[in-house]
């Protein structure tokens, strides 16, 4: 069985019910980065701030740097926000906003776990969107959330659905999907010298559709004579 770390401390995955997704509330709760001298706080809303703290420059020379929400940058690949930290000798590191959050409202990441957003998006950093979990608790999550690259399409290109009936059976043997009314029309098109067209490849679609319903709607015959529709008509 897998182990779940979530910020309210139970196993249960939570539900929207539950509080997950974004509160309604304006109060904002922060709390302390560990591993700063409280010169930052991460809030259960997903930002940084920085807190008032005296900083020495090289030369010698004091100063109060006044705190602030820190700016956030998106990462353009992985979408993931990340903010920068300063230590006390004025080194500054790049982390991931989903880290130090959950660094300071759960603790730090325990071994083998990696940080999970339950919705799959990146850049939303609420704390009740996050916990840290296995990988195979962050693959489900892609899963669930359509976003893994073998189940995030719903439709191919020209808007036909990836359903049973509508798949290419030899592509599909393949571990790949791929629109059977598209590859009809295509197939169609080439016999005649002619471009594919997205008018034949509905057509080829709608013909799939219909012959799935009549499949469907058949009577069932019983014992007794006694005949039942198979299911809806779709
Ligand atoms: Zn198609």
């Amino acid at each position: 069985m897998t182990q779940l770390v979530w910020p309210n401390g139970t196993t249960e995955e939570p539900t929207r019910s539950d509080g997950y997704g974004p509160r309604e509330t304006s109060q904002e709760v922060w709390k302390e980065v560990p591993g700063y001298g409280g010169s930052y706080e991460g809030s259960d809303l997903g930002r940084v701030r920085s807190v008032d703290r005296l900083t020495t420059r090289s030369d010698g020379v004091t100063r109060l740097m006044r705190g602030r929400v820190l700016k956030d940058a998106k990462c353009s690949q992985s979408g993931h926000r990340s903010v920068s930290l300063m230590d006390e000798v004025g080194s500054a590191r790049s982390f991931r906003v989903h880290t130090l959050v959950l660094m300071a409202f759960v603790g730090a990441r325990p071994d083998g776990m990696e940080a999970c957003h339950f919705d799959d998006d990146p850049s939303n950093n609420i704390l009740t969107n996050l916990r840290w979990g296995t990988r195979s608790i962050n693959t489900k999550d892609r899963v669930r959330n359509g976003t893994h690259q073998m189940s995030n399409r719903t439709h191919c290109p020209h808007g036909h659905a990836y359903v049973a009936w509508n798949l290419e059976r030899s592509t599909l043997r393949a571990g790949r999907r791929r629109c059977l009314g598209c590859t009809r029309a295509r197939s169609w098109a080439r016999k005649r010298g002619l471009a594919f067209c997205v008018e034949k490849a509905n057509e080829y679609y709608e013909r799939e559709r219909l012959k799935y319903s009549f499949e469907q709607s058949k009577p069932l015959v019983l014992a007794g004579g006694l005949s039942a529709a198979r299911g809806d008509a779709r």
